[in-house]
């Protein structure tokens, strides 16, 4: 079994779902290269997809909060 770690705070994802009082979010973390240089596409999903979770590029974030670090980091660093 693969283990998810929150890519904002590092926080391992439980395989026990029915302990799992917060709330993981995944979504993806695109670069598409065009003329004006590379532009960045993140994109959250609606629902956590365990057949989606080893996509190429994929984003995992334990709670909302992280998902908003996640955003505001990424666009800092840009
Ligand atoms: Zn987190």
């Amino acid at each position: 079994m693969v283990t998810i770690t929150c890519d904002t705070c590092g926080k391992e994802k439980s395989h026990n779902e029915k302990n799992l009082k917060e709330t993981w979010i995944m979504g993806s973390d695109l670069q598409v290269e065009n003329k004006s240089g590379v532009q960045r596409s993140i994109r959250f999903m609606d629902h956590w997809d365990d057949r989606r979770v080893l996509e190429l590029a994929a984003i995992h974030v334990c709670s909302a909060k992280c998902k908003d670090d996640y955003i505001r980091g990424r666009r800092a660093a840009a």
